[in-house]
C-alpha cells in the first residue's frame, strides 16, 4: 500500500481537523492515536494521520515521538510527510515547532521546507509574516495569554528564527499573486541562499492553492489544516489519487446509540440541556463517584434499561457536564485532578461495559473524556467519515470481538451546534 499524505499532528483534536478537511477534499483518511505498532492493519486509504501530543511536551520527546511517527510513515511508503500544528502556531522559543521540523527535514534530506499555518476559512491570515486571528494581530488575539504557550510575538519569521539555528524566510502575498511558479521560483531563489525554513503569506483560499501547487513534491510541508484543504486539488492533478465517490463512506452504523459528556465548555452545556428536552439522561456527580455509593452501577442500569427498550431507539446521555459553579464545588472538596481523574475513569469504564453490551453508535463529548474513552476501548485507528459540524466527523473504530466496526464521534468541548447530539445520530443514517 502507499499512502499520498502521512501526517504527523501535534495533538488530538488538531489531528481530527486535518484529516476531516482531508476527507471532505475526496481523500480516504484514517487517524491513528500515537505511532501505531509496525503491523497494524489498514484499509485503502490515500492519507494517514498519526495524532501525537507533542505540542507541549519538552523539545527532546516532541522530536523522538515525531521521528518515530516518520519512520511509521516511511516504512508504508508516502509520498509527502505533513507537519500539522496549530493555525495560531502554538509553540515556545524552546519549540516545537521549530526543532520537529528540523527534526523531520534531516530525517528525510529535504533543503527546504515551508511553514503555512493560515486557516482563512477560520479568519486566521498571515500577511508579511504577521500572523491574524479575525482582525487582531496574533498577540493582541487572546493568545498572548494562554496557559501552556503564551504567543506574545505575530512576527512568525522571528517566532520561528528563535526555535532553529537554521535561518528563516518569507513568500509574501506580492508573490503569491504571481503564481505558483514565481513563488517556486522564489522559493528556490531562498534555498540557495541556504533558508530552510519559509513562512508563507496566506489571505485567503487562493494563497492556498497557489502555495500547494509550489510545493507537492517538496518530501515536508507543515502548517494548519487549511493547507490540508487545498493539496488534495494538486495531489489529484499528479494523478496520485484514486477516483473515489465518497472519500467518507463509511460501513453502515450498527448497534444502540449512546452520548456521554464529560465536557463542561459553554456550548457542550447548551447542547446537553437541549438534548435532555426531548431525551433520557443520566447525571454523574464527582462527588457521589468519590463516595463510590453505587452511582456508577446506577448509570449503567439507566442505560441499560433505555438502550434495551424496544419503543426507544434514540440515544440516551449520561454526563458530568455542568456549571462552572459547581465544578468548582467539585474540585475545591476533591482537588481538580481527582475531580477530573473521577469523571474519565467513570465515562470509561462505562465506555467499555455498554459497548461490549451492544452500543455500536458512540458520541463522546469533552477532549480529556474522548482521550479516555478511546484508551479504555484501546482504539488504535479512527477512519474518517462525514462531518458532522465543523471539525467533528464521524469515525469508525475496529473492536476486538465486535463483528461491525464502532461507529464514534469525538467532539471537543467548544465544537457543534445546539443540536449535536440528536443531529449527528440523523447525520449517520
Ligand atoms: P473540553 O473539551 O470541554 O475541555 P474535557 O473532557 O477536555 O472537555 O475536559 C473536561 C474535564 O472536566 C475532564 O477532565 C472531566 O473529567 C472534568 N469534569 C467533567 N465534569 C466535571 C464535574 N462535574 N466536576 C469536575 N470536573 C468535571
Amino acid at each position: 500500500m502507499s499512502i499520498v499524505l502521512g501526517a504527523i499532528a501535534d495533538d488530538f483534536t488538531g489531528a481530527t481537523d486535518l484529516a476531516n478537511n482531508l476527507v471532505r477534499a475526496g481523500m480516504r483518511c484514517v487517524q491513528v492515536i500515537g505511532v501505531p505498532p509496525h503491523d497494524l492493519a489498514l484499509e485503502d486509504v490515500d492519507a494517514v494521520v498519526v495524532a501525537l501530543k507533542s505540542r507541549s511536551t519538552p523539545a527532546p520527546q516532541a522530536v523522538t515521538d515525531s521521528l518515530a511517527a516518520l519512520a511509521w510513515l516511511q516504512a508504508h511508503g508516502t509520498h509527502q510527510i505533513f507537519f500539522k500544528y496549530c493555525s495560531t502556531f502554538d509553540s515556545t522559543d524552546q519549540g516545537n515547532i521549530g526543532p520537529v521540523s528540523d527534526a523531520l527535514l534531516e530525517r528525510l534530506g529535504g533543503r527546504q521546507t515551508v511553514m503555512v499555518p493560515a486557516f482563512p476559512l477560520n479568519r486566521r491570515t498571515v500577511y508579511q509574516g504577521h500572523l491574524f486571528v479575525g482582525d487582531r494581530l496574533l498577540n493582541d488575539s487572546g493568545m498572548e495569554h494562554h496557559p501552556l504557550n503564551p504567543m506574545c510575538d505575530a512576527d512568525l519569521v522571528r517566532v520561528l528564527s528563535r526555535q532553529t539555528s537554521h535561518s528563516v524566510g518569507l513568500v509574501s502575498h506580492e508573490v503569491e499573486a504571481q503564481g505558483s511558479r514565481a513563488v517556486r521560483e522564489h522559493l528556490d531563489h531562498l534555498a540557495g541562499q541556504g533558508v530552510r525554513h519559509v513562512i508563507c503569506d496566506t489571505l485567503d483560499e487562493a494563497d492556498l492553492e497557489i502555495l500547494a501547487g509550489a510545493i507537492v513534491d517538496y518530501p515536508l510541508v507543515t502548517g494548519g489544516s487549511g493547507l490540508g484543504q487545498a493539496l488534495p486539488v494538486e495531489y489529484r492533478r499528479q494523478g496520485w489519487l484514486q477516483d473515489v465517490t465518497d472519500a467518507g463512506r463509511l460501513a453502515p452504523a450498527e448497534g444502540a446509540p449512546l452520548v456521554l459528556s464529560g465536557s463542561c465548555s459553554r456550548a457542550t452545556l447548551a447542547q446537553v440541556e437541549h438534548f435532555l428536552a426531548s431525551h433520557p439522561g443520566y447525571e454523574l456527580d464527582p462527588l457521589a463517584l468519590a463516595e463510590d455509593n453505587g452511582q456508577l452501577e446506577d448509570a449503567l442500569a439507566f442505560a441499560r434499561t433505555h438502550l434495551q427498550d424496544a419503543d426507544n431507539d434514540g440515544p440516551v446521555l449520561i454526563y458530568a457536564s455542568t456549571t462552572p459553579e459547581r465544578v468548582k464545588q467539585a474540585q475545591k472538596a476533591l482537588g481538580t485532578e481527582a475531580a477530573g481523574r473521577l469523571v474519565e475513569d467513570a465515562m470509561a469504564s462505562l465506555a467499555r461495559t455498554l459497548v461490549q453490551e451492544g452500543v455500536g453508535r458512540l458520541l463522546v463529548a469533552g477532549g480529556e473524556t474522548s482521550g479516555a474513552v478511546v484508551s479504555a476501548l484501546n482504539i488504535q485507528q479512527l477512519r474518517i467519515g462525514h462531518q458532522i459540524d465543523p471539525g467533528v466527523p464521524w469515525t469508525q473504530a475496529p473492536i476486538a470481538g465486535r463483528a461491525a466496526p464502532l461507529s464514534l464521534a469525538l467532539k471537543s468541548g467548544n465544537f457543534g451546534e445546539i443540536d449535536f447530539f440528536t443531529r449527528a445520530f440523523e447525520v449517520l443514517k
